[in-house]
């Protein structure tokens, strides 16, 4: 009976234990990596201004809405949640169609010309094809999207298949796609492939295959942006590119080799040395819509990790972002 007490002791230690370490893993908060200050000005132009301003909205994931007054582009268009369990369990998944005409109308996405995909897994691409439907704009990806396009009914007419050596033109936006690769994370396996046709919706979320990664470039008159949501690179891929800002996927990234770290870094971040560096990708993408913390159980940041890839992108600054508000990106 002696036994079975302090077998029962050291039980309820452990639990309180991990109850404990769990509890005290950071917020997103307490990383020590900054959050870039709102814009509140207007769209329009100031006498004597070349451009419009360009602002950019972070929705979670490496969902991003950019707008410049006239012209809006949507990278992923990623705001159903399947849970954690939902992927777990290979149950069934579909796009949330309320959750999506609820953002698309709050946050006034009615001038979207494009949808674009960083590759074509479940948390970037499940929505593309109906945000698509519901904003009237063209979806702008690899084969592998365009088949989740015609799963989702979408018209042909709004399909587009990436093509790298062009440069697409939407309003004063310039857009071109540059080949890239999906961290090479356990996560990954089973769904490493493209999808060849349309397929029936819902499906488990092993129908979303990757397809191919693209680094996203877009530039505006005000600004050059690079978008790279899968934490991927391809050496060389994007030449002698320059660019303002680049919105970094990190997720995954810590628990990846410090040699993968420093060379993804270098081909995304030092080559083309952008003023700032925005963290996409860290959130839970399990937690609700417009929670953006890390996840607790798999950490994106400790304040340890978040100073080297502070150390490792310099002279850039690291930046966070918050849910949905808007920033401004200029040369
Ligand atoms: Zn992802």
């Amino acid at each position: 009976m002696v036994f079975l007490k302090w077998l029962a002791l050291i039980l309820m230690a452990l639990v309180l234990g991990s109850v404990g370490v769990y509890l005290m893993q950071p917020s997103m908060d307490e990383v020590g990596i900054d959050y870039e200050n709102p814009y509140q000005g207007s769209y329009e132009k100031k006498s004597g201004d070349r451009a419009s301003v360009v602002t950019v909205k972070w929705f979670g994931v490496s969902t991003l809405l950019i707008d410049d007054g006239e012209t809006q582009l949507l990278i992923d268009g990623y705001f159903s949640r399947p849970g954690l369990l939902d992927v777990a369990l290979k149950r069934p998944i579909s796009p949330e169609l309320d959750t999506i005409a609820r953002v698309v109308d709050r946050f006034g996405m009615d001038r979207v010309a494009a949808v674009m995909p960083v590759h074509s897994h479940f948390d970037h691409a499940l929505d593309s094809g109906e945000v698509a439907k519901f904003t009237g704009a063209l979806l702008l990806g690899s084969q592998s999207t365009a088949n989740i396009g015609r799963s989702a009914k979408l018209p042909e007419s709004q399909i587009g298949i990436v093509d790298v050596d062009k440069i697409y033109n939407f309003g004063q936006f310039k857009v071109t796609f540059y080949a890239s690769e999906h961290a090479p994370l356990g996560s990954n396996s089973g769904i490493d492939g493209v999808i060849s046709e349309p397929f029936e919706i819902p499906a488990d979320y092993t129908a979303w295959q990757l397809g191919q990664a693209y680094s996203i470039v877009i530039e505006h008159p005000s600004g050059v942006m690079l978008v790279e949501g899968s934490a991927g690179f391809v050496a060389g891929a994007l030449g002698d590119l320059a660019v303002d800002a680049v919105f970094l996927g990190v997720g995954g990234l810590r628990d990846l080799p410090r040699d993968y770290q420093q060379e993804y870094i270098y081909e995304k971040v030092v080559k083309t040395n952008p003023n700032n560096v925005y963290i996409i990708h860290h959130d839970d993408m399990f937690d609700t819509l417009g929670k953006v913390d890390q996840s607790k159980l798999v950490l994106s940041f400790d304040s340890t990790f978040a100073f080297e890839l502070q150390q490792l992108v310099l002279p850039a600054n690291l930046k966070q972002l918050r849910y949905g508000e808007a920033i401004s990106i200029s040369r």
